[in-house]
């Protein structure tokens, strides 16, 4: 009997090595045990539910079944229902922000229950974009990823260093006391319904993609301090996505780094045919062994 062993082949020089370990997809292309996930986040955009629809229509039609990642869409409360029957089950519609309360008086708020109420799985907590013009802190992102998992959600943890943090050489202890921080009373089971998405915060909307060098070297940082918080397990099995300008031009470079594990998208996940060219990015080459 023939026995087939397969090594997944990356080849990014000799400053570090990977033995990731391997499944085999339906479409005989290998990939980490950690499925690659790709996600959009239209922040306030579009306009309109029609425009939505519109959009989503088109993103859903390039997720094929040889897409080789999961997908989910990140969009403005008003859009989600319209935007969920769009995709048609394809892949989840998420929310972009949360508040960390159940119920009463907070006016304007949108709690876990009423998102889960209408069919939506995951949140963002901690964008950049949250902290920086709605001061949520570490600690109230804490509060958000705390309720979303108690309410059974999932959430994608957003981090990262602002330009001065980087210039100075801060980005490994901004990104650790962050995810310490955010994710402090969350415990090693409730990690399976955490994603974290590393975002420099100089590279956000600024058309300033971090090399696949820089990006590799802060997602290994980031799984280091999961490995130190939560053991090798969740280590292994946590989805550290970078986001940050991401292009269909630099989406290949980034996924073929072993410690990316995909990309959360804003601006180009605007234009369906970027974004459905950085769904179906191409996957770095895997080799095929035959043992007799
Ligand atoms: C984002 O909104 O999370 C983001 C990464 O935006 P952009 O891709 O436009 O930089």
């Amino acid at each position: 009997m023939i026995k087939t062993a397969y090594i997944l082949a990356i080849s990014f020089g000799s400053t570090f090595s990977f033995t990731p370990k391997v499944v085999l997809r339906p479409n005989n292309v290998l990939y980490a045990e950690r499925k690659p996930f790709i996600t959009g986040n239209w922040k306030l955009n579009p306009q309109t539910k029609d425009e939505a629809v519109q959009l989503a229509r088109e993103i859903s039609s390039h997720v094929t079944p040889s897409s080789p990642c999961d997908v989910a869409l990140f969009v403005p409360y008003p859009f989600i229902e319209g935007v969920q029957s769009a995709v048609i089950d394809k892949f989840p519609i998420g929310a972009e922000a949360v508040i960390p309360e159940l119920a009463g008086a907070f006016t304007a708020g949108i709690s876990p229950p009423m998102l889960q109420s209408i069919g939506v799985q995951w949140s963002l907590a901690g964008h950049s974009e949250r902290r920086t013009l709605f001061g949520e802190s570490d600690e109230y992102i804490n509060r958000q990823c705390k309720l979303l998992i108690e309410q059974g959600m999932s959430v994608m943890l957003c981090i990262g260093e602002t330009l001065e943090e980087f210039e100075k050489n801060l980005v490994g202890p901004v990104c650790e006391i962050q995810l310490k921080k955010c994710l402090a009373g969350i415990s090693e089971q409730e990690m399976a319904r955490v994603a974290i998405a590393y975002e420099p915060v100089w590279a956000i909307g600024t058309g300033k993609v971090a090399t696949p060098e820089i990006a590799q070297e802060v997602h290994s940082i980031c799984r280091n301090v999961l490995r130190e918080m939560y053991g090798d397990d969740v280590a292994d099995s946590t989805r550290i996505l970078y986001g940050g300008s991401v292009t269909p031009e630099s989406v290949d470079g980034l996924m073929a780094q072993p410690d990316i594990d995909g990309a959360l998208v804003g601006g180009a996940s605007l234009d369906a045919d970027k974004f459905g060219r950085i769904i179906n990015f191409v996957p770095s080459q895997v080799e095929q062994l035959q043992i007799a």
